[in-house]
């Protein structure tokens, strides 16, 4: 069995954001509270993590999640990343043995220059208590396992960077990160998969300049196929009731702590 938990189904800002913000959302509907983004997956005690979001350490402390065996990232924009300084209590959990984190070129790069000291083979650190993780470069489409996990790297476009999204197990789980555009090759690929459950984005039903919408995400889906879709990264414009009512019966709107079985 495969397990996985949406541990922030919020956009950038969260909601509500951080001046009170609701946007269009119903404030007593409890799952239009948001955390910033971040999904959990296990199977056979092997636990992967997508993206380190601002509240990575509430999203693991609601999910007793006291270990991890890999953490890929999607992107490096702060949603996404700024929790990556919490993974120290993890790597003291694993007896210091270092953490494995994926990501592509660019964003390890991104990552060694705003976090140097994060990475175990870091020299000249002043801090005592720190992560130690150990960097993987991961190319586009280019398989790797962790654990049991076979994990293929797919490149999206349209966001201000290019974005990592994951084949995990041959169409088990895939996860599209933030995107405007599916490049070619990409959506070639995901046409060649039979997808049990697709996770992306629904930054905001209407289509921003860097964020597809409601109208992008349904003609995707409609030519990739996906046994159950679920929508995350949601802003204060999607309401969970609404978007429910948007979308037809095997896709439904992510809340915090949602989880699915496979
Ligand atoms: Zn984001």
């Amino acid at each position: 069995m495969t397990k996985v938990i949406i541990l922030g189904s919020g956009a950038a800002s969260g909601v509500p954001s951080i001046t009170g913000n609701w946007g269009v959302c119903n404030p007593h509907n409890p799952k239009n509270n948001r955390r910033r983004a971040g999904i959990y997956i296990e199977e056979n005690n092997t636990g992967i993590l997508i993206d380190t979001s601002c509240e990575l350490r509430q999203q693991l402390l609601d999910n007793k999640i006291k270990t991890v065996d890999g953490v890929l990232y999607t992107h490096t924009h702060g949603d996404h990343l700024l929790g990556i300084n919490d993974l120290r209590g993890i790597t003291k959990e694993m007896h210091h043995k270092g953490l494995n984190i994926y990501a592509i070129d660019a964003q390890i790069n991104d990552i060694r220059k705003h976090f140097p000291y994060v990475f175990m083979d870091a020299t000249d650190v002043q801090i005592t208590h720190r992560p130690e993780l150990i960097a993987n470069v991961i190319n586009y489409n280019e398989k790797f396992k962790i654990g049991s996990f076979e994990i293929m790297p797919l490149e999206f476009q349209g966001h201000p960077v290019v974005t990592t999204g994951y084949d995990i197990d041959n169409g088990k789980v895939v996860i599209i990160p933030d995107y405007k555009v599916i490049p070619e090759h990409t959506l070639e690929y995901l046409c060649g998969l039979e997808i049990n459950l697709l996770i992306m984005p629904l930054t905001s039903v209407k289509a921003r300049e860097y964020h597809a919408g409601m109208s992008e995400n349904l003609k995707y889906i409609d030519k990739i196929g996906a046994k159950q879709v679920v929508f995350t990264h949601m802003s204060g414009s999607c309401d969970y009731d609404e978007v429910e009512k948007m979308t037809p019966e095997n896709i439904h709107p992510a809340y915090d702590n949602m989880m699915i079985e496979i």
